[in-house]
């Protein structure tokens, strides 16, 4: 029997809408147990019900919760929420992600200043922002990031920003845009391996992706590039060191691998649990291909610890500078 488990409700008598109507008609695919080292902190500490204020009266979207991080119990504690711009509604449909899908609303035009506000009051040293995709904008929302980085340097100018893109496919000249806003660190996640795009990643191309990266270093190298894959979705492990090897190709600073996690039954299936071994021995592998930092564990996600990877990351680039 088909159960659609995830949905949205739209208040008064009208029944609940399925959050992913494109996945409404997939056959359910079973939950596995979590393996005991996935093991999160339960949100509810006084922090984080501070930071989930601070996310409301400013009227935010947060990846954290639209994805259902597991991590947010520990990150919100922090005060580290991280952003998502230009609503809540994706125009893609990928297979492994939680985020609503359907045709988003008109952009708000307020949405940089009370982003930049939620900052200045979380008192971040390094901010990551990203967004839906939003295919149906003429520029992919191009202006829309460098309005809200420009807002965030306004308000904080020592606030460094991350900023974590959709692909801007078929959208010429918007990478071009972003990057004259000279985001601190441009991160986009492959997500997975060339193979199972069709499956996970319909939407995007992974050369595609690919170029992307590698164009931002080619027109700023003083900006980092960061981007990652989840393991856990049928990939073989020669795979994974040839996508480390194409992002070396691209130039990629740093490389981040996390477990992938089903959402709902609707969503692409976990084919295994990687084990923390093995994602020591791709970090191990990765730092040999030359990355400046490496973040590879079950719980690794783009924007975990992504204040403190900044730091390192930072470091590490001086230190080969100093090398010569
Ligand atoms: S890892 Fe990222 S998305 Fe997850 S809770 Fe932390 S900041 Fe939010």
């Amino acid at each position: 029997m088909a159960t659609i488990i995830d949905t949205l409700k739209d208040g008064g008598a009208v029944a609940p809408r399925p959050r992913h109507p494109e996945k409404a008609h997939r056959p359910d695919t079973p939950i596995l147990r979590k393996p005991e080292w996935i093991r999160v902190k339960a949100p509810g500490s006084p922090i984080y019900s501070e930071t989930k204020q601070i996310v409301r009266e400013n009227n935010l979207v947060t990846v954290c919760e639209e994805a259902g991080c597991p991590n947010i119990g520990e990150c919100w504690s922090k005060k580290h929420a991280t952003m998502m711009i230009m609503g809540d509604t994706c125009t893609r449909a990928c297979s492994f992600c939680n985020v609503k899908t359907g045709l988003p609303g008109a952009l708000d035009a307020h949405e940089p200043e009370h982003v930049a506000t939620a900052v200045a009051k979380l008192g971040l040293k390094h901010v990551v922002i990203t967004s839906v995709d939003r295919d149906d904008l003429a520029d992919g929302g191009a202006q829309h990031f460098v309005e809200v980085i420009q807002a965030i340097r306004r308000r904080s100018p020592g606030t460094t920003i991350e900023i974590l893109t959709p692909d801007f496919l078929r959208k010429d000249g918007a990478l071009e845009k972003v990057v004259a806003a000279k985001p601190d660190v441009f991160n986009h996640n492959l997500e997975t391996v060339p193979r199972l795009y069709l499956n996970i990643r319909p939407g995007a191309r992974y050369f595609h992706s690919l170029r992307l990266l590698q164009r931002v270093k080619e027109i700023d190298p003083t900006i980092f590039t960061k981007s990652g894959i989840m393991v856990g979705l049928g990939e073989t492990r020669e795979e994974v060191l040839q996508v480390m090897d194409d992002m070396r190709s691209a130039n990629i600073d740093f490389l981040t691998i996390g477990q992938y996690l089903q959402p709902t039954r609707k969503h692409a299936a976990v084919d295994r649990f990687v084990t923390p071994d093995e994602f020591k021995s791709y970090e191990t592998v990765a730092r040999t291909k030359g990355f400046l930092l490496v973040s590879s564990s079950p719980l690794t996600r783009s924007s975990y610890h992504a204040d403190e990877d900044f730091a390192r990351m930072r470091d590490a680039r001086n230190a080969q500078i100093a090398r010569g």
